[in-house]
C-alpha cells in the first residue's frame, strides 16, 4: 500500500480525531460541531487544509469525497431543524462508522516522516 508521509503532529492528531472525537459521537458521548471540534481542522485548516492527511489522500478540500461528506449530507437533509450534528437514527451511526474506518485505514497508511 502507498504510504503517506506526514508530520508526527499530523499523525497524533488523526489518532485524537478518531479515538477523542469520532468514537465518542458515535457511542453518543458528544456531538459534532465540525472544525469547532476536530482536532485536524484545529492543527491544519488555515483555510487551505495544508498538512492535513486527509487532504493529502483525498486531494480535496474540508473533507469532501469522504464519509463526513455524506455525514453532513444526511444530517442537513434527514435531522435538519437540530441543531446539532449527532447520532439519531440508524443511518447516522453507519456514517459515523464509515467515518471511523476511513480514518483508521489512513491511519495505517501515515507514515511519519524522518528528518
Ligand atoms: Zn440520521
Amino acid at each position: 500500500m502507498k504510504k503517506i508521509i506526514v508530520s508526527k503532529k499530523a499523525k497524533e492528531l488523526l489518532r485524537k480525531t478518531i479515538d477523542e472525537k469520532w468514537k465518542l459521537v458515535r457511542a453518543k458521548k458528544i456531538t459534532d460541531r465540525g472544525r469547532y471540534n476536530c482536532h485536524l481542522c484545529q492543527g491544519f485548516r488555515k483555510g487551505d487544509c495544508a498538512g492535513c492527511p486527509i487532504f493529502m489522500k483525498t486531494g480535496h478540500k474540508f473533507c469532501k469525497k469522504t464519509p463526513y461528506a455524506k455525514w453532513a449530507k444526511h444530517q442537513r437533509r434527514v435531522h435538519p431543524k437540530l441543531y446539532f450534528n449527532k447520532i439519531y437514527c440508524a443511518t447516522c451511526k453507519k456514517i459515523a462508522t464509515q467515518e471511523i474506518n476511513f480514518l483508521e485505514a489512513l491511519y495505517e497508511e501515515c507514515e511519519v516522516e524522518t528528518k
